[in-house]
């Protein structure tokens, strides 16, 4: 079970208050180095595919190793939906980051346009056709309609669709969309759910705090 708080473009609470947790954080580039120090597994949010060139504004995997950054998101949604991110490109960081060392979570999911189109399984098909497995490899499977906006996915659709990914490419399989306190602990009940990836409520430490405990007690 592994819970992976996404701080976004915010600076997020005191990294200290997370330690002892069994959880990794995923916090913008200038607080990678607070959270690493802060003794905690330290996830970045983007990794370039190069280990080094001309690449403004981007990160290598080498330089977040250097850092003691342990993983890195790739392929959210935000970067699909915002900065052109493909599954080609998703393709290229994942496999490059893998091969560096580091850990990675690789994000999935459908639209509201697609999931009422009956496209979620196409969608998904055609996300995880450019990924292989690997033992650092985990999956967020993040309906794209249920990030920031307070809808969640229900248990049925969250274990459905992380059991037609677990068919697809072996892997755990985070569930992400508005995981809650109250949300958590249905979600991560199910079978195939292995984990959560959480955003708004990771900002909170009490939120966060509590979702992790929710975690543990339902795998001890
Ligand atoms: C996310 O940032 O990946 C996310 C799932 O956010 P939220 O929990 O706020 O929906």
């Amino acid at each position: 079970m592994l819970i992976a708080g996404n701080w976004k473009m915010f600076r997020g609470p005191d990294p200290a208050a997370f330690a002892g947790l069994d959880a990794v954080i995923c916090p913008p580039f200038t607080r990678l180095r607070d959270c690493v120090d802060a003794g905690l597994a330290t996830y970045a949010q983007n990794v370039h595919w190069e280990p080094e060139g001309a690449y403004t504004g981007e990160i290598s995997a080498p330089m977040l190793l250097e850092l003691g950054v342990v993983g890195s998101l790739v392929g959210h949604s935000e970067r699909r939906q915002y900065f052109g991110e493909t599954d080609e490109t998703v393709a290229k960081r994942t496999r490059a980051a893998l091969d560096a060392g580091l850990r990675v979570i690789a994000c999935v999911g459908e639209t509201q346009e697609e999931r009422e189109a009956g496209e979620t399984a196409d969608v998904l098909r055609r996300q995880l056709s450019v990924l292989e497995p690997h033992p650092d490899l985990v999956l967020a499977y993040e309906p794209v309609w249920a990030i920031g906006t307070g809808l969640s996915a229900t248990p049925d659709m969250a274990q459905e669709a992380h059991a037609f990914m677990k068919s697809l490419l072996d892997a755990p399989v985070l569930y992400g969309g508005s995981v809650k306190p109250d949300s958590a602990g249905p979600l991560l009940a199910q079978p195939d759910v292995d984990g959560a990836l959480v955003g708004g409520a990771s900002l909170d430490v009490d939120s966060f705090t509590t979702i992790c405990q929710t975690a543990a007690a339902i795998r001890s």
